[in-house]
C-alpha cells in the first residue's frame, strides 16, 4: 500500500486552488513520517495568505485574529485555541502535543507557551482580513448582520496522512467568520474536527458548530472498517444542512468529500 498526504482548503473552497494544494502535498512529503508530513503541508497552507489559518486568517467581529490548530496521531494529541500573534498554530500544537504534559491551551496560556517554545511574535493580520473588518461594519451600519456573512467564510486549511501503518493528521483555522472573540469551532477539538486512531485518520471543514455537535470525526472514524471509507463520508455528510467537508485515510483507502466545492491535494509516495 502506497503512502500518502491528502490536503483540503475547506469546505466552500476555490477548486483551482488544488494544483497548488498538491504541490503543497509533494513538498511536505519529503522525511517518511506521517506527523511531519501533515505537519508540514499545513505550515504550507498557514504561510499562504490566500487560506484562512496562519496569515490570512479571518478577523473575529472586534478586529482581532484568533486561531486554532491541532495534530493527532494515535493515541496522542495537541491543541491551541484561540491564540493570538504567532505565525505557524500547527507547530505550537504538535508542541503542546510532544512537549508538554496537556493537550489543549488556550489564550494567553498558549500564546505564552508558544514564546517559551520559541515561536515568536507574528502579526498575521492581512489586506484580505481589514476589508473583512470594513465590510463588517459597514453592515452592522446598516443592519445586515447576520444574514449577510451567513455561512461566509471558509478556507481552513486540514491534512491527512498515512506513512506504513503510521496515520496522523493535522487542521489549522482562523474560524467561521463572523464570530465573536473566543469562540471555538471544531477544529481544535478532538473527535470533532481531527480524530487519528488505529484504522485511520480523519479531518473535517465546514460549519464547526454543527461538525462539533455531532462529533463528526469520530464518528466517521468509528465506522471504519463497516464500509467503504468514501461512503461512510457521504452519508454523514448528508445529514448536514451547512456546509462540511472530510478528508480521511485507513489502512486501505483515501477518500474526500464535501457538500460544497472543496480544493484537494494528493501526494502518494
Ligand atoms: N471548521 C472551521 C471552524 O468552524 C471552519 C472551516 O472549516 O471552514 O472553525
Amino acid at each position: 500500500m502506497e503512502n500518502i498526504v491528502l490536503l483540503h482548503s475547506g469546505a466552500g473552497s476555490d477548486t483551482s486552488f488544488s494544483k497548488r494544494l498538491d504541490n503543497y502535498a509533494s513538498r511536505a512529503s519529503k522525511n517518511f513520517n506521517a506527523l511531519d508530513n501533515a505537519t508540514n503541508s499545513v505550515v504550507l497552507m498557514e504561510n499562504d495568505p490566500d487560506f484562512n489559518a496562519g496569515t490570512g486568517s479571518v478577523p473575529r467581529i472586534d478586529g482581532t485574529i484568533q486561531m486554532d490548530a491541532a495534530v493527532a496521531i494515535q493515541d496522542n494529541f495537541g491543541s491551541v485555541i484561540a491564540i493570538e500573534n504567532v505565525k505557524n498554530p500547527v507547530l505550537i500544537a504538535r508542541d503542546v502535543m510532544l512537549k508538554s504534559p496537556h493537550i489543549m491551551l488556550s489564550g494567553d496560556g498558549a500564546i505564552k507557551f508558544a514564546r517559551i517554545m520559541g515561536h515568536s511574535e507574528y502579526n498575521p493580520m492581512t489586506k484580505k482580513a481589514q476589508k473583512l473588518i470594513e465590510k463588517l461594519k459597514n453592515d452592522y451600519k446598516n443592519n445586515n448582520f447576520p444574514e449577510k456573512f451567513k455561512d461566509f467564510y471558509h478556507d481552513t486549511v486540514g491534512a491527512v496522512a498515512r506513512v506504513g501503518n503510521e496515520f496522523a493528521a493535522a487542521v489549522s483555522t482562523g474560524g467561521a467568520f463572523p464570530m465573536l472573540r473566543g469562540r471555538v469551532g471544531d477544529s481544535p477539538i478532538p473527535g470533532a474536527g481531527i480524530f487519528v486512531g488505529k484504522k485511520g485518520a480523519v479531518v473535517a471543514t465546514g460549519m464547526g458548530e454543527e461538525i462539533a455537535k455531532s462529533i463528526l470525526s469520530y464518528k466517521i472514524y468509528s465506522k471504519i472498517g463497516e464500509k467503504g471509507l468514501a461512503d461512510i463520508i457521504k452519508e454523514e455528510i448528508a445529514k448536514f444542512n451547512v456546509s462540511v467537508g472530510i478528508i480521511a485515510i485507513d489502512s486501505e483507502n483515501y477518500a474526500y468529500y464535501a457538500n460544497k466545492p472543496m480544493a484537494i491535494g494528493i501526494k502518494k509516495f
